[in-house]
């Protein structure tokens, strides 16, 4: 106990040098079946990293199950309550803020579905995220290649941006997730890409949307963060707030290359980062300012 304290004394000491450590606030759990590790092997990690807030957004449930082999099941709710209570139980000694979450699949007619996951919850904020297209087409699974072989690149980024633009103006989502996903094996249309981010971009500003810098991106076939340079610039511009989330599967991943990110996102024009609570932003200054 007196080592919890300890740690606790610590954590204050750092929040007065460094008022505006990081929150990552995307995060999953074994529960979606394709990430490992225990809720204190993630608390740990986070205090490890030097996080403030340690976000849980794990993969929501969808109707029609199974929907697929990637994702918690409906009945799998109240196990995911028990893992965010244990992750808060493991995290309060180090002084480090547990927010719960959900990554929510954005599809045409969603809605009602949506705000049916937004009353299971008193969640602290929904990240809204694009992984499907058409029917039922994952653009963005190593396994599911042959999408890619069957499709045209301005194609499926037509669709995409389409798909995101749509999700932005329902408003449902605090933060859009992985913004340009659809990069992620590194296909893109030539020419000028702007023709893409605007829409989405003017979407987001008026629904006062957040947008993510997610680091994953750098370990994936692309090798950039989500979303690109240009994009990260034209949001800055377009006063969108920002988070930076690392996406992680496993314990070692929170909090991957924020310094990084952080450098990033100064460089493209931010300032500030967000955090929420309840539903509710709260700008912070971008940490090393
Ligand atoms: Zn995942
Ligand atoms: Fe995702
Ligand atoms: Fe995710
Ligand atoms: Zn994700």
């Amino acid at each position: 106990a007196s080592r919890g304290l300890g740690d606790v004394y610590k954590r204050q000491m750092l929040a007065w040098a460094f008022p505006s450590m990081y929150c990552d606030y995307h995060t999953h759990t074994p529960l979606c079946l394709h990430a490992s590790g225990t809720p204190q092997e993630y608390v740990q990690a986070a205090v490890r990293a030097g996080l403030r807030e340690y976000g849980i957004s794990d993969h929501a449930p969808m109707p029609g199950e199974p929907f697929d082999d990637w994702r918690m099941k409906q009945a799998d709710m109240p196990a995911y309550l028990d893992w965010l209570t244990e992750a808060r139980e493991c995290a309060a000694p180090h002084g480090l803020t547990v927010r719960s979450a959900l990554e929510c699949d954005w599809f045409p007619g969603i809605e009602p579905w949506i705000e049916h996951l937004q009353g299971l919850h008193a969640w602290d904020y929904l990240i809204g995220s694009v992984h499907y297209l058409g029917e039922k087409e994952e653009f963005d699974n190593p396994h599911r290649m042959d999408f890619w072989h069957r499709t045209d690149v301005e194609d499926a980024w037509e669709q995409y941006w389409e798909r995101f633009r749509n999700m932005a103006a329902s408003g449902m989502f605090h933060i859009m997730g992985h913004a340009d996903l659809i990069k992620k094996f590194g296909f893109r249309p030539s020419g000028d890409l702007r023709r893409y981010y605007e829409p989405s971009l003017e979407a987001m500003r008026e629904t006062g949307a957040c947008l993510e810098l997610n680091t994953a991106g750098w370990h994936n076939k692309c090798g950039e963060q989500y979303p690109d340079g240009q994009f990260l610039k034209m949001a800055a511009e377009a006063g969108i707030p920002l988070t930076i989330s690392s996406d992680a599967h496993r314990p070692e991943d929170v909090g991957r290359d924020f310094k990084r990110a952080g450098e990033l996102a100064r460089q493209a024009g931010f300032r500030h980062l967000a955090s929420f609570q309840g539903g509710r932003m709260k700008l912070f200054p971008l940490p090393g300012i």
